[in-house]
């Protein structure tokens, strides 16, 4: 493609700031330089832009080491003279002069609309320019047409057609860290706290921290609370006092408004806690720390795949394409019309004021409906519930496998749901071990309270499967505590142990009871199941890691080679290279020959014999049973002679702990939701269908025990289809050692 008359490409970064936008202009810039065409930075935004003075080619180096750093390395403006015409008319002359006729821009929704209006004025702006004499009739005929494609960088989560936008993750982050802390704080003192945080429109990051935290009441625009808010706010509030917990916390969306469209303020809130209440009430504004700090693992990802797919499509357009955004839908790159999702989104704000909530909250996607909804059902759960009518039962829960962050939520969303409906919730201590030996106890309220925050599993867990021998005590335990359905959260051996139990089903009748496999491991190798609970979690400890061994090299040349866990699934290996710019990355399933060593080697030699200083390998555990991470460190180490040296970093199970991410919280709460909602269904029909769950494509699936062996490979304990396979060669296109 190199020399093809595609002309040059700019890529800038506009609004507010948001982390990972680095990570999108890194892969625009490199997927630009692979595809032979040339890239330039707007520094400053529209403002670079209209300067003329900001704007410079950026190389295949000049992008390197950004993807940790939070913010945008390029600046970020607001920009006044582009909203007039001729302010855009000064900026088009300075695109024409530096041959620019491709732009990805990277902003919200203002930036995206500045983006369109300045594409569909672009003919006459140049004929303007070419009439005044500012630009020659070739000068204008070298770039016809302005082509644009927007990435939406936005921490509020706040475009319609695209999932989750560049920064929200992290702001997540932020937010879910904040409120833990002041959770600490708050059930020391018996305190409320009132925390506002971002979203002036959307209730994205609002509604997600509450739901990850524990919180006590949210308020969000989209969804204005009913009249009488403040009363029933407070009634939950005393009866959650009055079983026993200590801390209350209410998030506020910046933008929360009643049902009359009047702003609903922390200082409000505040007021009416405190008079009701009459307890100590503190306002915590988050403000801009939620902007702030190294962009999560999910938002370097998913920005470099979406910064790659817009160069791929702005290469691809054809004349007559309107401009379009890449955001992400259903776990995937997805291209969408531009100016059609910021009208939507756009929209939002008139069906509040016009009272069309529920349009609002649809406009917002299905995962924000289904976020609302477990909120609303959690939030209103009460210790001793059940309604006439629902047929209520015994349930157990138990973890199974090694430790996952996000197992606790889970299991918390079982029980608070579970004694909500009226059912008895029984914990199964140790997994297997426990059904087989009936330690199993009954689960309360409280003892769960803070169970969101808290990494592993509190019922303990072990690898233990289920012998032939132990089925018998097995069934004798489901009866003799009147088992009516069980859910097993846990990763492989969980699924084969659960599996078994219904195989034999002819032999112990104790086994006809529905059974529901949640995935859990860090991992990420299950069935059905496209991240699992506490891949996350893993995913951003590796991250984490990685950024400091970057950071500890001094200025001898170093090669590191990190391995991670996985076992035979190179999902955390290859999604852990593209998320911190790794240059080589070794997994099972594609292999690992002595012709790849020798290549790779080959171009470590060679690029740290041109002054490259740092280089990072990351080795899947089960990558190759003779190829380890200690051979290759000597083998690398020897040929690397005085040009590096190697160090090695196994880095063990510090992958599996600490505290869950949100998106660990989310993910638990919803598959256990969907668990317990599947135990009852059955409960109520007289089934025992038993069914492994998971989401795939943005969509929860359900499959029953029967599809789990041919949707997955026994002998290397993974499912046969993997989504993310193909991001281990963007990884490595992105991170080629020597250009
Ligand atoms: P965001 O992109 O984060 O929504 P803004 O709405 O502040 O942030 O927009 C950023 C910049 O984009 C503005 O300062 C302005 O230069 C440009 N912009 C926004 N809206 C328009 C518009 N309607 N027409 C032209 N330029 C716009």
């Amino acid at each position: 493609m190199a020399g093809k008359s595609v002309g040059n490409i700019g890529v800038m970064t506009s609004g507010g700031d948001a982390p990972g936008m680095n990570a999108a202009v890194r892969a625009v810039v490199r997927t630009a330089i692979i595809n032979g065409i040339n890239v330039y930075a707007i520094l400053d935004g529209y403002q670079g832009m209209v300067d003329g003075t900001g704007i410079r080619e950026l190389d295949w180096h000049s992008v390197g080491g950004v993807m940790d750093q939070g913010g945008t390395f390029i600046g970020t403006a607001r920009c006044k003279e582009f909203r007039e015409r001729d302010g855009r008319l000064r900026a088009a002359l300075n695109l024409v002069k530096n041959g620019i006729d491709k732009l990805v821009v990277i902003g919200g929704d203002g930036s995206l609309t500045g983006a369109d209006t300045f594409s569909q004025e672009w003919p006459g702006l140049l004929q303007e320019l070419q009439d005044n004499g500012k630009l020659t009739v070739e000068e204008c005929s070298a770039c016809p047409k302005l082509q644009i494609v927007g990435l939406v960088g936005s921490i509020d989560n706040d475009m319609c057609n695209s999932d989750m936008t560049i920064g929200a993750d992290t702001a997540l982050h932020r937010i879910t860290d904040a409120i833990d802390a002041l959770s600490s704080t708050a059930a020391s003192h018996q305190r409320t706290f009132v925390v506002e945080v971002m979203g002036r429109n959307c209730g994205y990051l609002a509604l997600a921290s509450a739901i990850a935290t524990g919180a006590s009441w949210t308020l969000i625009p989209e969804m204005p609370p009913e009249d009488g808010w403040e009363d029933r706010m407070c009634g939950l509030i005393r009866s959650a006092t009055a079983a026993g917990r200590r801390d209350s916390i209410v998030i506020i969306a910046e933008g929360a408004r009643d049902r009359k469209g009047q702003p609903i303020t922390s200082n409000y809130v505040r007021d009416v806690l405190e008079k009701e209440l009459k307890r100590d009430v503190r306002i915590t504004i988050l403000g801009h720390v939620q902007r702030g700090g190294a962009p999560s693992a999910y938002d370097r990802y998913s920005a470099t795949v979406q910064g790659f797919r817009a160069v791929e499509n702005i290469i691809n357009m054809k004349d007559g394409d309107e401009s379009s955004i890449v955001g992400i839908r259903r776990h995937r790159t997805a291209v969408v019309p531009l100016m059609e999702s910021v009208r939507l989104t756009r929209s939002v704000p008139d069906k509040i004021a016009a009272g069309a909530y529920d349009e609002a909250v649809a406009l917002r996607g299905g995962s924000f409906k289904n976020m609302l909804n477990i909120f609303n059902t959690m939030m209103q759960a009460v210790p001793k519930g059940g309604k006439p009518g629902r047929e209520t039962g015994c349930f157990a829960v138990m973890t199974c496998g090694w430790p996952a962050a996000g197992m606790n939520p889970a299991i918390r969303t079982v029980v608070r749901l579970g004694l909500d409906h009226g059912h008895t919730i029984l914990g199964v201590n140790n997994g297997f071990e426990g059904l087989i030996s009936g330690d199993l106890v009954e689960m309360d309220w409280m003892q769960v309270e803070d169970w969101m925050r808290c990494g592993g599993t509190a019922l303990g867990t072990n690898r233990t499967r289920p012998a032939e021998s132990d089925f018998y005590m097995i069934a004798k335990n489901i009866e003799k505590f009147n088992i009516k359905g069980l859910i097993m959260i846990g990763g492989w051996t969980g699924y084969e142990g659960m599996n078994n139990l219904c195989k034999m089903r002819r032999n112990f009748p104790a086994f006809r009871i529905p059974m529901v496999c949640i995935p859990a491991t860090i991992n990420n190798n299950l069935p059905g199941a496209e991240l699992s609970i506490g891949a996350d979690t893993a995913l951003n400890n590796i991250v984490d890691v990685i950024d400091k061994i970057k950071h500890s090299s001094d200025s001898s040349r170093r090669a590191f080679i990190v391995e991670v866990m996985g076992r035979y699934c190179g999902y955390l290996a290859v999604i852990s290279a593209l998320s911190t710019g790794a240059e080589i990355v070794y997994f099972h399933e594609e292999g690992v020959t002595l012709d790849r060593l020798q290549k790779d080697l080959d171009q470590l030699v060679k690029s740290f014999s041109n002054g490259r200083k740092i280089a990072l390998i990351i080795r899947n555990e089960n990558a190759n049973p003779v190829y380890t991470t200690d051979f290759i460190c000597s083998l690398f180490e020897e040929a690397g002679g005085h040009l590096f040296d190697m160090r090695k970093s196994v880095l063990g199970p510090l992958q599996q702990g600490g505290v869950p991410t949100p998106f660990d919280r989310l993910l638990g709460a919803r598959l256990a939701y969907e668990g317990l909602t599947h135990l009852e269904k059955c409960l109520a029909e007289n089934s025992d269908r038993c069914i492994f769950l998971g989401m795939a494509e943005g969509t929860l699936n359900q499959h029953d025990f029967s599809q789990m062996e041919n949707m997955s490979s026994e002998e290397h304990q993974r499912p046969v289809e993997q989504w993310w396979l193909k991001a281990a060669e963007l990884a490595r296109s992105l991170a080629t050692i020597e250009k």
